[in-house]
């Protein structure tokens, strides 16, 4: 069970705090892939509510004054628009940065090119600071990094006030100071929302990855080869499968023990990663057997594979704590047939894996 959330103690603030600086660098992409999908979304969020302003700009301004403003609109709504479409190309948090950049120019020339002293257009257009700090609560970011997307929204309401030339009364301290407490609300939100993403993914690699070994869990494997059969039938591509399964593995735990059948299993992990491409996935299927999935490759190549495999084990020396253990490998080995399901592909390389068992194991025999 995961650690339940405590509050922060002075004890740990300081660690607390340099931890709630950085993202860490296992959860880079997600988080980059989160921060883009929720700029996107608030682009085109804004691109409709952008355009649905100009009648109203009309009634506020009259035609004429309202022309201006009319052009703004358009090409902040363009803008946003394209940004939302190349979006997927950009790098990093480069979308979140241009969502920010592009309001910070549109409102500004907005706010500059229409005077806010009209009563009717500052309930609307005084808005503009607001709804750029209340925006940081979507990105889950450390704190700092949406405090810097905050300071266009200050100077978003610097200027605000200073085309206003609002008065120093209390109502302009009042109006300072909701708007520091958006940005601090909406910074916060996006720390907290980034420590859930990352307990998240945490939670979910442990959900798929057997704490052992380190390799995918059986309930994970499973999922993938429904996948990489689905993916098999479009390209029109083999797919072979691998059940692996150490021999007479009850003895090496007699004689070395648990630790040492433990050190053994995760040697032979460490050996199905050397030796199957970046594109296979290698899963721990139950106690001592194993499940490899190949994708693109046809049954000579996986038999190779599986030899390669084999041998390896055999010739491991795997240190264990009262000295040094050996194993053997038996291999079923399947290659699937077109449109054939998944379960019928494993069920024939167990039925091969208990053949190379029958004929004395430490081999491998096609399916
Ligand atoms: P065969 O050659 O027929 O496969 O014989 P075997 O002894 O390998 O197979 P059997 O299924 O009889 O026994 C499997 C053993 O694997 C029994 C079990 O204690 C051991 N085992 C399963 N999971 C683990 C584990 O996580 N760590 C250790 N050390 N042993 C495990
Ligand atoms: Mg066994
Ligand atoms: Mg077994």
């Amino acid at each position: 069970m995961d650690a339940p959330a405590r509050l922060i103690t002075l004890h740990g603030l300081p660690a607390t705090l340099a931890a709630s600086c950085r993202i860490p660098p296992e959860c880079r992409t997600h988080v980059e892939a989160v921060v883009r999908l929720r700029a996107v979304a608030f682009a085109r969020l804004l691109v409709p509510l952008t355009l649905a302003w100009i009648p109203l700009d009309v009634l506020a301004l009259g035609p004429a004054r309202a022309l201006p403003a009319l052009v703004l609109r358009l090409a902040l709504a363009g803008g946003l628009l394209a940004l939302s479409c190349q979006a997927a190309r950009l790098p990093r948090f480069t979308a979140m940065w241009l969502l920010v950049a592009l309001q910070a120019v549109g409102f500004g020339l907005l706010q500059w090119r229409v005077p806010p002293h009209d009563d009717a257009l500052r309930i609307g257009y005084g808005l503009f600071p607001y709804l750029m700090a209340a925006q940081l609560a979507l990105f889950p970011l450390p704190w700092w990094r949406n405090l810097l997307a905050a300071v266009a929204a200050a100077g978003q309401f610097a200027l605000l006030l200073a085309l206003e030339g609002a008065p120093a009364d209390a109502l302009l301290w009042n109006r300072v100071w909701l708007f520091g407490l958006i940005v601090a609300v909406g910074a916060w939100t996006g720390q907290a929302q980034l420590r859930l993403l990352v307990r998240l993914l945490a939670a979910r690699r442990d959900a798929a990855h057997d704490p052992l070994t380190g390799l995918a869990n059986r309930r994970h494997a499973t999922a993938h080869l429904q996948a990489a059969c689905a993916d098999a039938d479009r390209r029109g591509e083999p797919l072979s499968v691998l059940m692996l399964d150490l021999d007479h593995f009850k003895r090496v735990n007699d004689q070395h023990g648990h630790a040492g059948g433990d050190c053994v299993l995760v040697a032979l992990a460490q050996v199905l990663r050397r030796e199957l491409r970046a594109s296979d996935l290698a899963a721990r299927h139950g106690g001592e057997e194993f499940l490899a999935v190949l994708p693109a490759c046809d049954g000579t190549d996986a038999l190779a594979t599986a030899e390669r495999i084999r041998l390896a084990v055999a010739a491991m020396h795997v240190p264990v704590p009262d000295g040094e253990a050996r194993a053997t490998l038996s291999v079923g080995l399947a290659t699937r047939d077109t449109g054939e399901a998944p379960e019928a592909l494993i069920a024939r390389a167990d039925a091969a894996l208990y053949r190379a068992k029958a004929q004395g194991r430490n081999r491998c025999v096609v399916g």
